[in-house]
């Protein structure tokens, strides 16, 4: 069975499961996978899920974190509360390459990315998408909190995709939750998030990068307002500009 047939059996099997029902599938299904988190509200619900299921450390799982080194003091703050909260689940902050940045801002300037469409994605290969690529380094799967409705783009994921990139499996449990599912449990489960959550900051990414949005704009309206079209940072899409999905 070829990896794609696969996950799309998979996908079929966990269609309308739990998170915690997927979530536990996952962990035993797969000898190596970790959490991809940005701490936002989605990837703190996700993290306390895991410490229920599993209270000691799993030894085939970590969470891992792109620390771009241009964050909002109140992720790290959130970053520090999970840290003391859940010990045990094996946070692995990862960074850019030190010379590929000095490169970058010294040759284009520290806020380059608001020049041009091939400024910022620059600076989100180097700090992201790099980085990215040594943290899943011999994964089988990796865990996101994706969900169907944050973006047109993502309307049509399914809980278990290919990424075809890595040619692992991108497990997305929360994909069929609303944003009330989202803030019903961490107000159920008083799970620690990101404040600037309560200053209409939905989506948080890199500080420069991401505004509050107002009364009725997309979820993802405050992620690179400046271009208008893409509010996605190459994270979820294949490096031929596809999303990441399992089938093409
Ligand atoms: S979100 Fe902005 S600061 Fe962060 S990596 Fe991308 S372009 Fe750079």
């Amino acid at each position: 069975m070829t990896l794609e047939t696969e996950i799309n059996t998979a996908a079929a099997q966990l269609k309308g499961r739990t998170p915690q029902e997927t979530l536990t599938w996952a962990l035993n299904h797969y000898s190596k996978i970790a959490l991809a988190s940005s701490f936002g509200a989605e990837d703190v619900v996700l993290i306390d899920m895991i410490a229920k299921i599993c209270p000691d450390a799993p030894a085939n799982f970590y969470v891992f974190t792109l620390d771009t080194g241009r964050l909002p003091v109140e992720t790290y703050d959130v970053m520090a509360q999970v840290q003391q909260k859940y010990p045990q689940l094996n946070l692995q902050i990862m960074f850019p390459q030190a010379d590929a940045v000095q490169e970058m801002v010294s040759t284009k300037g520290i806020n380059l990315f608001y020049d041009s469409v091939e400024n910022r994605k620059q600076c989100c290969y180097i700090r992201k998408v790099e980085p990215l690529s040594r943290a899943t380094q011999g994964l089988e799967a990796w865990i996101t909190g994706l969900r169907r409705d944050q973006t047109a783009n993502r309307a049509t994921m399914e809980t278990v995709e290919l990424d075809a990139d890595r040619q692992i499996a991108k497990i997305n449990p929360l994909i069929d939750w609303s944003n009330d599912d989202v803030w019903a449990y961490i107000r159920n489960h008083d799970v620690p998030y990101n404040k600037l959550h309560d200053r209409n900051f939905p989506s948080i990414g890199c500080a420069p990068c991401t505004r509050a949005i107002a009364e009725g704009e997309d979820l993802r309206a405050g992620r690179w307002w400046w271009e208008m079209s893409n509010q996605e940072c190459g994270l979820h899409v294949t490096s031929d500009g596809r999303l990441v999905r399992a089938k093409s």
